[in-house]
């Protein structure tokens, strides 16, 4: 009994352990596997990062300067990101926003030359 009225008179002179969510938000930590990232500009179109994928969730398409990902089949292993040579994979710490229905994220390379980069989400049929 002695030990529950010390543990409320602590209580009462301590902060709330717990925030107002959803006005209070908790910093993702550094190395949280939030999402896939692709930077088209450090892009190469190699084709790695495809073939390492264990979801097979990348398609790369060289002719028509395309990088494909569909983020519902990622399991976030980072493998692509590790063998990535150009590292311009990289897991960002903040999670997907949730949707009401799929897509793929498709990443054009519009310009080689320029190095001008264009991204756009589509649906999944
Ligand atoms: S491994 Fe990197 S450089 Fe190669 S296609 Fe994938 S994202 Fe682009
Ligand atoms: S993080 Fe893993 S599952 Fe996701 S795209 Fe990269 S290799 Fe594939």
């Amino acid at each position: 009994m002695l030990g529950n009225i010390k543990s409320v008179l602590l209580n009462l002179a301590k902060k709330p352990v717990t925030r107002m969510y959803p006005d209070v938000k908790r910093n993702y930590f550094e190395n949280t596997r939030g999402h896939l990232i692709n930077d088209m500009e450090k892009c190469v179109l190699c084709g790695i990062c495809q073939r390492v994928c264990p979801s097979n969730c990348i398609k790369v398409n060289r002719d028509e300067a395309r990088w494909e990902y569909n983020p519902f089949e990622c399991v976030l292993c980072g493998v692509c990101v590790e063998r990535c040579v150009k590292k311009s994979l990289k897991l960002d710490s903040a999670y997907r926003q949730p949707a009401s229905s799929k897509y793929r994220v498709e990443l054009l390379m519009e310009s080689r030359e320029e190095g001008k980069a264009a991204g756009k989400v589509k649906s999944l049929a």
